[in-house]
């Protein structure tokens, strides 16, 4: 669901989805996969967390973070959270990018992004800018409901 704040987030949910703006061009190192231009403008990330995705999602959209577990950490740091949205079903993560990807005519910047555990490109993709981004999270919760 659609939440304004991750204290509504239902417990039983297990997917999560981050739309961040990158107000400008920069180069980013993720990590060990090297160092990337990312061009500025809306992204959007998938992950899951089998348990605690409350905890998961607020680590999230926090800019500050004690360490950098994950690719999207080295990324997400340089950026504006827009919002986020959750789903119940954990195995659907790599569909849900598909069919993000497809919607919003995603772009992967950086290959191996995010998709370590599976055989996506990325799970963090560069959408098309419109005017209002946070209603594209709204049309992802049809994705749900299919
Ligand atoms: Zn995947």
């Amino acid at each position: 669901m659609l939440s304004k704040c991750v204290k509504d987030i239902p417990d039983t949910d297990q997917l999560y989805v981050i739309m961040m703006n990158l107000l400008e061009d920069r180069h980013v190192a993720i990590g060990k996969l090297g160092s990337f231009l990312f061009h500025k403008g809306t992204y959007i990330y998938v992950g899951s967390a089998k348990k605690n995705i409350q905890a998961r999602v607020k680590r999230h959209i926090n800019k500050e973070k004690p360490t950098r577990r994950w690719h999207i950490d080295f990324f997400s740091s340089n950026t504006s959270v827009i919002g986020f949205i959750t789903f119940p079903h954990h195995k659907g993560e790599c569909q849900l990018k598909d069919f993000i990807q497809k919607q919003f005519h995603g772009t992967v910047v950086a290959k191996g992004l995010g998709s370590s555990d599976c055989s996506c490109d990325s799970h963090l993709l560069k959408i098309n800018d419109v005017d209002n981004d946070i209603d594209k999270l709204c049309l992802l919760q049809e994705w749900s409901e299919q």
